[in-house]
């Protein structure tokens, strides 16, 4: 018996991670993000862990039937009986339809895939903007947190900068190609009719909200 299973789609810098947690917790479901589900089966040892350990280590993709793998291994532990939140997974369309098979297969599928939709330059905005201290690496943000002179570190007085990874074209270029297999995995969900676009411009409790009602009227499930 498969419970209730939410797919959480949104680019980098979205505010995924964040929602998915409270989510998770509001609702009941398990928050199953893939990287950790990896980090937790290899640190178990257990087979599948084992498995996909073989392929991080030779530096390969881990196939997609064994995410599906570990997946389902998750949903069978107690904590995922009322259903799993799921973040991070599908990356593209073909994940998206082996895990609607593998669901299928099992009497189960997703319920919804609640969209935390951000225009680009916004994104572009909440993940670049970083600047670190020459001196210590002490760490701002141009929108979340300015130094108190600019261009100078509070701490150690010592200049800020941005390092390649953290400059706007650097950024642009990496989301990009991010926002492309995000789009595909959208576009497999709206044809599903599952996705449920919410504002993810607004602030983090109002979009809370909107993942809420969203998830509520695919699932009855109530915050
Ligand atoms: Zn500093």
């Amino acid at each position: 018996m498969i419970g209730n299973v939410v797919v959480l789609l949104g680019a980098p810098g979205a505010g995924k991670g964040t929602q998915a947690q409270i989510l998770s917790e509001r609702l009941g479901l398990a928050h199953v993000a893939t990287g950790d589900l990896f980090r937790a089966a290899v640190r178990d040892g257990t087979p599948l862990g084992l498995t996909a350990k073989g392929y991080m280590d030779r530096g390969e993709l881990v196939p997609d039937s064994v995410t599906i793998d570990m997946l389902f291994e998750r949903l069978a532990r107690p904590d995922a009986a009322k259903g799993i939140l799921l973040d991070g997974f599908p990356r593209n369309t073909a994940q998206a339809e082996v895990l609607d098979k593998a669901l299928a297969e099992r009497g189960g599928k997703v319920d919804v895939a609640p969209y935390i939709e951000v225009p680009e330059a916004d994104l572009v905005a909440r993940l670049g903007g970083r600047w670190i201290c020459r001196a210590q690496g002490h760490p701002y943000h141009e929108q979340t947190k300015k130094p108190l002179v600019p261009g100078v570190c509070d701490v150690d007085g010592s200049e800020l900068y941005q390092r390649t990874d953290d400059q706007p074209a650097t950024v642009q270029a990496r989301l990009r190609q991010q926002l492309g297999a995000l789009d595909q995995v959208v576009g497999h969900y709206r044809g599903h009719e599952v996705l449920a676009t919410v504002d993810g411009s607004q602030p983090i409790d109002r979009v809370t909200d909107g993942l809420l009602a969203a998830i509520a009227a695919a699932t009855g499930r109530q915050g």
